[in-house]
């Protein structure tokens, strides 16, 4: 089950470009993907035609608005198998998402419990459970990082305790592309009568989703990176936590009853979002979530992989380039980190984006992983639907012109 790449890139003019001369090839999807137009339509739709405030005024503007706004959470909420739109929080982004359960839950910790992460988390997951801990004295620990790039599950079944109060894990990490055993370490979690906190950023793009079936608390997401616009995400929690959780920021639109002693908070989801929210990106996110049902989420994670196993079995032929993560032949997201021999990321970077190719180098906001993987940084391509294997073919040209040239 899969689709035609090349049609899919007509609905993203950005792909047209040329960049330094040459066509461009954009392999940064792990970071922002491309938005089609059938997205960003939306924009147009909504300031020339009906932009206005929501759940605020009784005019024809307002009205159309706030419904348009509230079906955008209908979307999502079907897209990734939550229970209607009460338990999708639309936020600004993934770190936003993260940021509003650490914040919940922080009224929940002390000193005696603790916060059970990964090695492999990303910034906004492990900077923010950091800061939790040491605001509520609570200790975090990380699940460890194997070579192969899994995370080590004899020692989650030992780090998990009832202890616990909370294991935080990213479903797929975005330097090793190992899809992880999410529903077991929510297990794990549930287990212990911990709450499971699934980091959604790059699984929600690449892969069917089931937030049931996963039975996470709560699951956070970036709508650019799955064909979005930038400035808007989410939060999936499960309604009775969310029912639950103080608010985490305060303000109109959040309220539904204010006397100057007190308040009292609104309905679920806007107990959770304050003040004039991001209307046209949200619609324009429920936009997104049709363009990729459309696609079908099955053969978004086929072409996925399929383009991983293609990079990694070229880059296993050149003794020179040390790839990281799951070896070829196990699944993976659509991305790989490496590193080529005596060259430095930056300037393989540099030397692609000479040829228009938009690659990342660096430490991807994962330093503690690369500490554990003993490399300062690397190289990654990753990919999206309009991907195709001639696009790798140019990437792996430049890798071998690099290392005749840099080493
Ligand atoms: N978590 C993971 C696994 C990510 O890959 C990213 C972004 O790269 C984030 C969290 C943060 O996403 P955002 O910057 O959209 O908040």
């Amino acid at each position: 089950m899969t689709f035609d790449a090349s049609k899919i890139r007509d609905d993203f003019p950005v792909l047209e470009r040329r960049v330094n001369g040459h066509p461009l090839t954009y392999l940064d999807n792990a970071a922002t993907t491309h938005t089609p137009r059938q997205v960003y339509d939306v924009f147009e739709e909504f300031y020339a035609g009906y932009n206005a405030n929501i759940h605020r005024g009784i005019h024809e503007l307002s009205y159309e608005a706030s419904v348009a706004y509230e079906q955008a959470h209908d979307r999502v909420a079907e897209f990734l198998g939550a229970d209607g739109r009460e338990e999708i929080v639309f936020t600004k982004n993934t770190t936003e998402s993260i940021n509003l359960v650490a914040y919940g839950l922080s009224q929940r910790l002390d000193a005696d419990d603790e916060i059970v992460a990964t090695e492999m988390d990303h910034h906004a997951s492990l900077v923010t459970w950091q800061q939790i801990a040491k605001r509520t004295g609570a200790t975090v620990r990380h699940i460890p990082v194997t070579a192969d790039g899994h995370l080590d599950m004899d020692a989650a079944r030992d780090l998990i305790t009832d202890d616990t109060a909370v294991v935080c894990a990213p479903h797929v990490s975005n330097v090793l592309g190992t899809i992880n055993p999410i529903e077991d370490l929510v297990a794990l979690a549930h287990d212990h009568d911990a709450y499971a906190v699934v980091d959604g950023a790059q699984s929600a793009p690449t892969r069917p989703v089931d937030v049931g079936a996963m039975d996470a608390d709560f699951f956070a997401f970036s709508g650019h990176k799955f064909a979005g616009p930038t400035g808007i995400g989410g939060l999936y929690g499960k309604r009775a936590i969310l029912e639950d959780f103080d608010p985490f920021l305060f303000g109109g639109e959040m309220i539904r009853n204010v006397t100057l002693s007190d308040s009292t908070w609104n309905e679920l989801p806007w107990k959770f979002e304050a003040g004039t929210p991001p209307i046209a990106e949200g619609i324009a996110l429920g936009a997104a979530v049709d363009y990729l049902e459309d696609l079908g989420m099955e053969a978004v994670r086929a072409h996925e992989n399929d383009l991983a196993q293609y990079l990694l079995r070229e880059l296993a032929d050149r003794e020179f380039v040390r790839t990281y993560g799951p070896d070829v032949g196990e699944e993976r997201a659509g991305l790989v980190s490496f590193n080529v021999k005596g060259v430095h990321g930056h300037d393989l970077s540099s030397l692609l984006n000479d040829r228009g190719i938009a690659i990342r180098a660096g430490d991807h906001c994962t330093q503690p992983l690369h500490d554990r993987l003993d490399i300062p940084g690397s190289a990654r391509a990753s990919f999206y639907v309009y991907n195709t294997r001639a696009e790798i073919d140019r990437l792996l040209d430049v890798v071998d012109t690099a290392r005749d040239d840099l080493d």
